[in-house]
């Protein structure tokens, strides 16, 4: 390990958290494919259940290749620690269940990911978790929500299908003095928004997009900012202010003073990941450290092609309107501007003129574009969400989450920006 800390992300990316190992002198990272590991003895093995010393017990708790991956991303966000879990469904899920109990309610943005609306509306709901679901249009809204209740706030970055960026700051600054912490997805902005610097307490992602970046590996991850004053609130927050049963009747913001602002991450990874086990494959922390190196080189391509797709795409007159934070315009131009910075990603949508039809046409023609439910590879990908990662939504729902039958949402990879044009108009031809 080096102690060494850096504060450029193409530096941090390729340097924190690993010097070489100490043994074998590698210079990569190792895959420590180990369920267990040997206690010096039985004072050693009885600190670390204690927490009276960090360190390793078994693989689905802690594994020193997720924590090297977990040491760079924390870097990456500027915050104090993070926590590598076996699936971004799982980072949402933790992240909000590590505050709240039946009874307990979160307010929401409606502008949410597919799969984590199904998570807050359905099974959350079955654990007696109430999701309040707000348009974030209006940040008054999450204020208008909220009870004595309410353990967090929750958003998305940049939410797709709409691409309106979240008004982070304004959410973070009407929660913080209430006690309630916002949290939000950052899985569509890795590096181009830097959601502590606005207020935000807690950031999850999908690993398995943009920072893993090859398609190879789900996985995802919880970043604490270190930034929030949870014992401030001890009504506010009662899981990490009240002797937990869980764990030997610790009190999280006391037990954990000793070893810094980290409380509400060391709780995630001791309760829930130890409890309800989804643990990040070595495997795919390994992959996911290769994806951090590269991430912000592939996220100014992406932003770059991005922006030109955009461009190209609201000239063209098969679209109708086309959904990207670089060409928006009123208060979603306003916020694109406060929270982004050195390029808007490779995400966006547009609505195609002829609806359901000729968005099937489209996706039916395209050559080299990729027709899969996923975002952040490096190669472009598009889908038709009304019929795939959205049909579970009702009519009602579907248009809060900002989908239309004729909505195409595109994920511009890194290929030459004359290749993708090429292969869009083609399709688009077609589809008349
Ligand atoms: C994909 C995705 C998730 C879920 O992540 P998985 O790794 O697929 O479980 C959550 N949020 C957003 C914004 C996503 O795109």
């Amino acid at each position: 390990m080096t102690n060494k800390t850096y504060t450029n992300p193409a530096t941090i990316a390729l340097h924190s958290g690993w010097r070489k190992d100490e043994t074998t002198n590698s210079v990569t990272v190792p895959i420590h494919m180990t369920s267990s590991y040997q206690f010096d003895d039985t004072d050693h093995a009885a600190n670390l259940f204690a927490l009276g010393e960090l360190g390793n017990i078994y693989s689905r708790i802690m594994n020193p290749t997720n924590a090297v991956f977990e040491d760079r991303i924390a870097a990456l966000e500027g915050g104090v620690a993070a926590l590598g879990l076996a699936s971004g469904q799982a980072a949402s899920a933790y992240a909000i269940q590590n505050l709240c109990t039946r009874g307990d309610n979160i307010v929401a943005s409606s502008q949410l990911y597919g799969g984590t609306y199904n998570q807050f509306k359905n099974p959350f709901s079955d654990m007696g978790i109430e999701v309040r679901f707000v348009d974030p249009k209006d940040p008054q809204n999450f204020a208008n929500a909220t009870d004595d209740k309410t353990r967090a706030y929750y958003g998305e970055v940049l939410p797709n299908p709409s691409f309106q960026v979240f008004p982070l700051r304004e959410v973070a600054d009407i929660g913080r003095p209430l006690g309630i912490p916002l949290i939000v997805d950052n899985t569509a902005a890795p590096l181009i928004c830097r959601p502590f610097d606005h207020g935000v307490a807690v950031i999850i992602h999908s690993a398995t997009k943009y920072i893993g970046g090859h398609g190879t590996s789900i996985g995802g991850v919880i970043v604490d900012g270190g930034n929030f004053d949870w014992e401030a609130f001890p009504d506010r927050q009662p899981k990490l202010n009240t002797p937990d049963p869980n764990y030997d009747g610790v009190v999280w913001t006391e037990a954990v003073k000793p070893l810094g602002p980290i409380a509400y991450i060391l709780k995630a990874r001791t309760t829930l990941l130890r409890d309800m086990g989804a643990a990040m494959s070595p495997f795919n922390a390994f992959m996911f450290i290769q994806g951090l190196e590269t991430l912000h080189l592939r996220m100014k391509e992406h932003s770059k092609n991005g922006q030109l797709v955009a461009e190209y795409l609201e000239n063209h007159p098969l679209v109708e309107t086309v959904a990207y934070p670089g060409i928006s315009s009123g208060i979603n131009k306003e916020r694109a501007e406060k929270y982004l910075s050195g390029g808007c990603g490779g995400l966006q949508g547009f609505e195609i003129k002829g609806g359901l039809e000729a968005g099937k046409k489209f996706i039916n023609n395209l050559e080299m574009l990729y027709h899969v439910a996923n975002i952040g590879d490096s190669r472009s990908l598009a889908i038709h969400p009304a019929s795939t990662t959205h049909s579970q939504l009702n009519d009602e729902e579907l248009s809060s989450a900002g989908v239309s039958a004729g909505y195409i949402r595109l994920s511009i990879g890194i290929e030459h920006i004359d290749d993708i044009i090429a292969d869009i108009d083609q399709a688009l031809a077609k589809a008349e």
